[in-house]
């Protein structure tokens, strides 16, 4: 079985690139047996997005009529809560 370590990287490159049909399945197999990958990888989706949103803020023209700015690239107060309790819970479960 891939180890949890294989396994973040993945979740990691696929943020960035399309992963192989080889490298998906070892994931989504070690996804389905390990809960704290499962976890990892919430986590990881989240900081992408809030990630995402906060680039696409910073480069996009302040003027308010930018035609690709819609909510769904504006990373809300709610998402920055839902990853700061994300990061305060895996900083938990490391030092039990
Ligand atoms: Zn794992």
């Amino acid at each position: 079985m891939m180890m949890c370590k294989a396994a973040t990287r993945l979740m990691s490159k696929q943020l960035d690139a399309p992963l192989t049909a080889r490298e998906r399945i070892s994931l989504r197999f070690h996804l389905m047996l390990c809960s704290a990958c499962r976890n990892c990888e919430k986590q990881f989706s989240m900081l992408h997005r809030v990630g995402n949103a906060y680039n696409g803020t910073i480069d996009k023209p302040q003027d308010g009529t930018s035609p690709g700015a819609t909510t769904d690239n504006v990373a809300s107060d709610q998402d920055l809560l839902k990853v700061k309790e994300a990061m305060a819970e895996a900083e938990t479960r490391r030092q039990n």
